[in-house]
């Protein structure tokens, strides 16, 4: 710690500040961040700077506070609660702070804190709860600090206990596309509250692991179903342990509502009346792409993306795609579950138009210990498949995104 702290301890207060005038000197990078917080707690806010960054220019723009372009005047303080001194000049922000003191109105400064009637702690947001750090002047060891506690509460090691039991209904949760990191911070805490968790094959099995052991996890796929259809007897088991009180977790690879049957799911949870809380995921359609090079767009590359299921043969009269189309596009294709029949979507492709040669990879179990990218060419992609053994859950990406991928040497 810098020796110019004293050791007396700050003593810590919640302000609320709404409708109260604050005083904002200084409109640069420190007073962005500090302006964010003062808005959400809906202080009248005037910012007094000659120049400011474009983000703030944005809020007095849309009303969230006043911003008067000019230098810093004593009177500015005239009714003020609350005083932030965050210009780059020094002596401005002395001049603020023994203003604002001679009135007794709390002063923070961005520059010397050792001098400030009123230190800004590292502070953060977690279900209803505010966390607010103090390290003494120390505002990186207090963000640190801040951090581990967030981290902590959304993993569910302080909260899961806490919370479990308390919630009821039915959360459709995006797992993203296999790296249990790639989860939103939404799912990961609903995750951490369920009493039941439905899975599939897909999805970041390594959450599970995670679950305290009195959660009931279902896999999805072993469900008897009888005579009547796989997904109706997934829907049954939802509803059932929801009406049951339970809160019940539907964890699914990538977004729910992508080629998931999430909004079956859903359907079925209204007509029971049982509440559901959608959490959008990573699709693997974009994030898979992205995580081996590729990205589905490109300036004066590609204008489009667009996702289709391979699951139904182009010439098969089930099929809802227009491959003729397809064909025709010059944008990129994304390609799911299109493992098994690549060879006549290959061909349909380059029927309806698509240069033969147009550049494909396939990426198997992206973003997963085990992934692997073949690159290819339309008129290859299905043979080289076969002899290089790839095989679903895989991703095929066709375009000239694909070659974009080569500027950047790997
Ligand atoms: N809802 C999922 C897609 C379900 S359809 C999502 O939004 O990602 C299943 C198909 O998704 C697989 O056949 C494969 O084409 C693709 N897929 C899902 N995860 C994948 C991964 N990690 N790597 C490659 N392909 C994946």
């Amino acid at each position: 710690m810098s020796p110019k702290y004293d050791d007396v301890p700050a003593y810590p207060a919640g302000l609320r500040l709404a409708g109260r005038k604050v005083v904002m000197v200084g409109a640069g990078a420190v007073a962005r961040r500090r302006l964010a917080g003062l808005v959400d707690a809906q202080a009248d806010v005037l910012v007094v700077a000659p120049a400011a960054t474009p983000s703030v220019e944005a809020m007095a723009d849309d009303g969230e506070l006043r911003w008067e372009r000019r230098g810093y005047r004593a009177d500015d303080l005239e009714g003020a609660w609350y005083v932030v001194a965050a210009t780059d000049d020094t002596a401005v922000n002395a001049a603020v702070e023994a203003d604002a003191e001679a009135r007794r109105i709390f002063c923070v400064r961005s520059d010397d804190a050792s001098h400030a009637s009123a230190w800004t702690p590292a502070s953060g947001r977690h279900d209803g709860l505010q966390i607010a750090v103090l390290a003494g002047g120390d505002p990186r060891r207090a963000a640190a600090v801040r951090d581990r506690i967030l981290e902590g509460m959304r993993e569910g090691a302080l909260g899961a206990a806490h919370f479990r039991g308390k919630k009821a209904g039915v959360a459709l949760v995006g797992g993203g596309p296999g790296d249990p990191d790639l989860i939103t911070v939404r799912g990961r805490r609903l995750l951490a509250e369920a009493d039941v968790v439905v899975t599939d094959r897909l999805g970041p099995r390594a959450l599970l692991d995670e679950l305290a052991s009195d959660v009931e996890v279902i896999d999805a796929a072993k469900i008897p179903y009888g005579r009547a259809m796989a997904q109706d007897a997934i829907n049954n088991e939802i509803v059932k342990h929801a009406s049951a009180g339970k809160f019940v977790v539907r964890l699914k690879g990538g977004d729910n509502y992508v080629f998931g049957r999430g909004f079956e799911e859903a359907i079925a949870c209204a007509a029971a009346g049982i509440p559901v809380e959608v959490v959008p995921g990573i699709t693997s359609a974009i994030s898979v792409p992205a995580i081996a090079g590729i990205p589905v767009t490109h300036r004066g590359v590609a204008h489009e993306f667009t996702v289709v299921s391979g699951h139904v043969a182009p010439d098969s009269p089930e099929s809802l795609v227009d491959w003729a189309a397809l064909g025709r596009l010059r944008g990129t294709l994304v390609l799911l579950m299109a493992m098994e029949r690549l060879g006549a979507i290959a061909e349909t492709l380059i029927a309806h138009g698509r240069d033969a040669a147009t550049p494909v990879a396939v990426v198997q179990e992206g973003t997963m210990a085990t992934q692997r990218t073949l690159r290819t060419t339309l008129a290859r992609a299905a043979a080289d498949v076969r002899e290089e053994g790839l095989r679903p859950p895989a991703i095929v990406v066709v375009g000239e995104v694909v070659a974009v991928a080569d500027q950047i040497a790997r």
